[in-house]
């Protein structure tokens, strides 16, 4: 077939769709969508509003090391994060994508959804007598993440409106520990108190899936028991490290494996104020009895390393049967006793 080309008329010519929109295009040039979004775009849209739907607005309360660390995780999961803290924190907050707030009133009214507070031990009390609850919503979520539990529960139940929601936390881990994952770390959690709508419950989970899909070892337990195990773990390990930066460990040549582990509990501690170690203290009432057991447990160790030095000192200085008729003597002037351990009978 010969194919007159005409330079003045296109070979084909497509129908007006715009002005004739009755009339089709052949099949294969059906024009299915004009500026729409493919489907790829279609998906991340979605999803985005998605994330949107199920973000939590969260209030962070006392935004200094561990309010910060936690909250780069919380945002990373989608969650809007609006924060105060004694100090301007309005830089470090916006570097991560979070909103500061210097009055604590400005900060309620944005009604959060969960107010997480991160502030010292020690400050606790002082900072719920002054916070503005009244500008919250009635069901506000509040959430602790002190490193004692019995103490900031009870201050709960004194200080919040009886409409809001209970969660005490404690995150097992600081920005020295969980710098690199937060995986297999533990997470201890109490629900104080969720009322009994599933929408309470489901905001208390949302939260607490923050810290379930980074790996973190889930672990639900009264806050009494917690305070019971952490002062025989934690309050010993930061003692240790604290008496180990007494001491003045440093790094030499031929280390250990187990004097690495050393330097490593010494650097891990460190870098925790010593008023959240005090808080550690003051605020747990098993401290005490972990501290003097320490305590015990040291002077048995020197008395063990002595009393063995004292034998050799003593045959050194006696001899054999000599020495025991001296010792005798001494004994009957009363001098000190000291349990021979090669026989029951004698003693120095
Ligand atoms: P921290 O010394 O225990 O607390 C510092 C925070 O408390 C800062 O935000 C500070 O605000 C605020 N603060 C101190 N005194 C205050 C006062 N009088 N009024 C208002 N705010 C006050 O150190 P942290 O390491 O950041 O610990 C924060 C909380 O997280 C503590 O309750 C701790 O037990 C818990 N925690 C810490 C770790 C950790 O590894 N560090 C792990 C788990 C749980 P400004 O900076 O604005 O002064």
């Amino acid at each position: 077939m010969l194919l007159h080309f005409s330079p003045t008329k296109p070979l084909f010519s497509p129908p007006n769709l715009r002005r004739n929109p009755t009339v089709s295009p052949p099949r294969s040039l059906r024009i299915r969508a004009i500026d729409a979004a493919q489907i790829f775009d279609y998906e991340t849209q979605l999803k985005s509003e998605y994330r949107k739907s199920s973000a939590l607005k969260i209030a962070v309360l006392g935004f200094g090391n561990f309010g910060q660390f936690l909250s780069k995780t919380l945002v990373r999961h989608g969650h809007d994060l609006i924060t105060h803290s004694r100090s301007d924190y309005s830089s470090a907050a916006s570097s991560i994508g979070a909103r500061f707030f210097h009055n604590p009133h400005d900060l309620c009214e944005q009604h959060p959804d969960v107010v997480l507070l991160c502030t010292s031990i020690l400050s606790t009390e002082s900072v719920l007598r002054s916070f503005p609850f009244q500008r919250l919503r009635r069901s506000t979520l509040f959430v602790d993440v002190l490193s004692v539990k019995e103490f900031p529960k009870t201050l709960f139940l004194k200080y919040l409106p009886k409409e809001f929601d209970i969660l005490c936390t404690h995150p097992m881990f600081g920005p020295e520990s969980g710098k690199h994952s937060w995986s297999g770390l533990p997470f201890v959690y109490d629900k104080v108190r969720i009322g009994d709508e599933s929408s309470r419950h489901e905001r208390c989970d949302k939260f607490l899936k923050v810290f379930e899909s980074e790996g973190c070892r889930m672990v639900e337990m009264s806050c009494e028991e917690h305070d019971k195990h952490a002062a025989g773990s934690q309050f010993v390990t930061h003692t240790m490290g604290r008496v180990l930066e007494k001491f003045g460990v440093e790094s030499s040549p031929i280390n250990t494996k187990g004097y690495e582990t050393l330097l490593d509990l010494v650097e891990n501690t460190s870098s925790d104020s010593f008023e959240l170690y005090y808080g550690l203290f003051m605020y747990n009432q098993n401290a005490l009895e972990q501290l003097e057991r320490l305590d015990m447990a040291f002077e048995s160790i020197k008395k063990e390393l002595f009393g063995r030095l004292h034998q050799v000192y003593r045959k050194q200085m006696f001899g054999g049967g000599e020495g025991k008729k001296t010792e005798q003597k001494l004994l009957n002037d009363g001098v000190v006793r000291v349990k021979e351990e090669s026989s029951s009978s004698s003693s120095s």
